[in-house]
């Protein structure tokens, strides 16, 4: 059966294929994460306005069909290569952080409204916030990610006992453990007040209300999120995405 579906999506990746086509994923607003072939993407003439890049969001057209992975891309409009993340480098690496996190994290045929809508809003925002803000919207990103996907952090009661406030974070636990079933100072990542408190504006507020905290505080709520990714989404973040792995296509030469 083949069917066609139209839809708004932002590409996550793309790779050459065959002389002048390409095979690219999108995050799509109303169909998770798809594979397509678009052919002759590399062409002067192609109904795509390709070459296909990386964040790049528009409305897409694809013909699906059952049972195979690929569908195939017929026509694209696009509607914003968010410009200034590419025109800023902190901007494009924050960019990187969250596209990375959606490429490794949600497998083809899967994704949600939330997700299309969460990652392109952070985009959006990516765009305008102010520099020094960028580490507070990856944390926010990060925890409403996390909890879309059901992998949340559990950050207030003690996975073990769950009757106490948690104070130290276990990543195999995936949570706080409290201070009495902590069996040594070294077990899990300290969390300080202000470490639990940011978490907790980070859960409640928008992103616009949560007050700024010091460079520590915010380095100790990344941490316990990075090791969280790892732990339980397989989301290694130390490798360089930065430009080499997402970074802009370069124009294939012709001739
Ligand atoms: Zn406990």
């Amino acid at each position: 059966m083949k069917r066609r579906i139209q839809t708004r999506a932002i590409s996550i990746q793309r790779f050459p294929y065959s002389e002048s086509s390409q095979v690219s994923h999108f995050l799509t607003e109303d169909h998770g994460r798809v594979g397509v072939l678009a052919r002759g993407a590399y062409r002067e003439k192609n109904s795509y306005q390709g070459p296909i890049d990386l964040l790049v969001r528009g409305q897409i057209k694809v013909t699906v069909m059952d049972g195979r992975g690929l569908g195939l891309l017929t026509a694209r409009q696009v509607e914003s290569a968010y410009p200034v993340l590419r025109q800023c480098l902190p901007r494009f690496s924050a960019a990187s952080h969250l596209l990375r996190l959606i490429v490794k994290t949600i497998p083809v045929g899967e994704g949600s409204t939330e997700s299309f809508l969460l990652f392109d809003r952070a985009l959006q925002t990516l765009e305008t916030i102010p520099l020094e803000r960028i580490p507070l919207l990856l944390l926010s990103f990060d925890v409403r990610f996390l909890k879309q996907m059901g992998f949340a952090p559990e950050l207030r009661l003690c996975v073990r006992c769950t009757s106490r406030p948690g104070g130290a974070y276990v990543a195999a636990e995936g949570g706080v453990i409290c201070g009495n079933c902590r069996q040594s100072a070294g077990e899990g990542l300290t969390l300080t007040k202000p470490a639990r408190e940011l978490f907790r504006q980070l859960e409640a507020r928008k992103l616009q209300d949560v007050e700024a905290a010091p460079g520590f505080v915010i380095r100790r709520c990344r941490q316990v999120l990075d090791q969280h990714l790892v732990y339980h989404l397989d989301c290694s973040l130390d490798e360089d995405w930065s430009l080499g792995g997402v970074g802009m296509e370069r124009r294939r030469r012709r001739g």
